[in-house]
């Protein structure tokens, strides 16, 4: 008997954590001392190197002792960002740590790592041409162009309840547990990258609608603009009718019906890929994945469970009238994918796939709601924004802010998740925006870079089961529409 391909996902993650972890635990640090067999160069008496994906920490103990760190993201400031330059004002460290190489637990979490991303690029490698042949299958299945209208109404009101609904969780939450006044955090002190002001971002995102090559834009995987591009072809094809339509029809559909298949073929290793990527996280990350700022990640976790298992369901049950569990079980390949690899972007094929296949909805909504969903509709991170940053400001000010402020929070959260791109930590660096809003300084957004990960991982998860919710709503309305218009 063979395992639902949901609990093979479910059984690859388990698995892929539970060895992580056991390397971690075990062998993620090398130490050697002058009585090994190890040949130190004269002046060592002993060297630890504990290495994770961004660090390489090096504690020489002897004549001089030091202790040093290769940090291309330089959190700390007198770290060094490569070996090469490690090199350059150590040598012997440099020598040590590259003779005696990097941790068992980093070389096997390193080569979880690249077999994991083969099946990242599996999925990356579909998502462009599955996203047009579908969009315009969706758009050429509409018949005409005053649905596409409707349908892009309803999708939008969706997209803006649900967000809203989300970071009013998040709100709530953060001011019912006051992360950010329990006590000590331990701060951390990267530089996050600087993002541009949200007028700017918003701008961009207009921009970004329109391309100047289309053929650049699917190249780049710009996927707004393949979006719109995609869109107004089908729109003006529709317009033209006759032959013209129909062979544009033909056409998309073909390449829809091979492209999906693909998909399906890809998704079935989707349990190894999983395991490889959870083994990576946690073999080279350890348990700080999960550990570490307790009470903050109680908060967006709580939240995010609220949004998921309560708001989106009950949405569900009384607008779109789909039984949740089944409905959740069919999206399980998706939900799980973008949980291990954090990108909404990059699950958005396996998305597609479960939505048309395993839930049954009609590819002329999906095609619509769900590449569009994975680039402006991300309820996760429009609530993890809002916490995030209030937990900042408690820490910072000591107290809560003032509802006046939370409501301008809230509002740039809404705009930061619709200018987030789908890719992991993508929020993180959209957060600057906010933290701008309310006046807080942006170092502090090191405190809570150690979590991003874990957190990246659940909010990625309910950004794509609020796309695939809203495809069973939208649905809902469609087919009501198609009747009456049978009628
Ligand atoms: N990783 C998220 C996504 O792909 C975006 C974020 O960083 O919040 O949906």
């Amino acid at each position: 008997m063979r395992l639902a391909l949901h609990w093979q996902i479910f059984l690859g993650m388990i698995i892929g954590a539970g060895v992580g972890l056991s390397l971690n635990a075990t062998v993620s640090q090398r130490r050697w001392s002058s009585t090994s067999q190890t040949k130190l160069p004269p002046g060592m008496t002993s060297v630890t190197t504990l290495d994770s994906p961004d660090l390489i920490e090096i504690k020489i103990e002897g004549d001089k002792p030091r202790t040093l760190v290769v940090d291309g993201s330089r959190k700390t400031p007198d770290s060094v960002a490569t070996l090469k330059l490690l090199a350059a004002s150590d040598q012997d460290a440099h020598d040590v740590f590259f003779l005696f190489g990097r941790s068992p637990a980093r070389r096997v979490g390193d080569l979880a790592n690249r077999l994991g991303r083969l099946f990242l690029r599996m999925l990356q490698m579909v998502s462009v041409p599955l996203i047009v042949t579908s969009l315009l299958t969706g758009v050429m299945g509409l018949g005409s162009a005053s649905r596409l209208k409707s349908m892009f109404g309803r999708t939008m009101a969706y997209y803006l309840t649900t967000s809203l609904l989300a970071i009013c969780t998040g709100l709530f939450m953060v001011n019912a547990i006051r992360p950010g006044l329990r006590g000590e955090q331990s701060a951390g002190q990267q530089k996050p990258s600087v993002g541009d002001n949200l007028s700017d971002v918003l701008w961009g995102q207009v921009n970004n609608m329109i391309p100047q090559n289309p053929f650049n834009a699917l190249a780049s995987t710009s996927l707004l603009a393949i979006i719109c591009f995609t869109i107004a072809f089908g729109v003006f094809a529709l317009r033209r009718g006759g032959a013209t339509a129909d062979r544009v029809r033909e056409l998309a559909s073909a390449g829809f019906d091979v492209m999906m298949d693909m998909t399906m073929a890809i998704i079935r290793l989707a349990p190894l890929g999983v395991l490889f990527l959870m083994l990576y996280v946690t073999a080279t990350q350890g348990p700080d994945v999960f550990r570490a700022l307790f009470w903050y990640v109680l908060s967006v976790f709580g939240a995010l469970v609220i949004h998921a298992l309560i708001v989106l369901p009950l949405i569900l049950i009384f607008v779109a009238k789909r039984n949740p569990i089944e409905f959740a079980r069919a999206m399980s390949p998706a939900l799980v994918t973008a949980f291990s690899s954090a990108s909404s972007n990059g699950t958005l094929p396996l998305t597609m796939a479960s939505v048309e296949k395993r839930a049954g909805v009609d590819n002329r909504v999906s095609s619509f709601v769900l590449p569009l969903g994975a680039t402006i509709n991300m309820d996760g991170t429009a609530l993890y924004e809002a916490v995030a940053v209030l937990f900042i400001a408690q820490l910072y000010h000591g107290h809560n802010l003032e509802i006046s402020q939370q409501l301008i929070v809230a509002f740039t959260a809404l705009l930061a998740s619709v200018g987030a791109a789908g890719i992991p930590h993508a929020g993180l660096v959209m957060m600057v925006i906010i933290l701008r809003a309310v006046d807080l300084p942006l170092d502090m957004q090191g405190i809570i870079l150690a979590v991003d990960r874990v957190l990246d991982m659940c909010r990625t998860s309910v950004n794509v089961w609020s796309d695939s919710c809203g495809c069973a709503v939208v649905a809902r309305f469609e087919s009501a529409a198609s009747k009456a218009a049978a009628t």
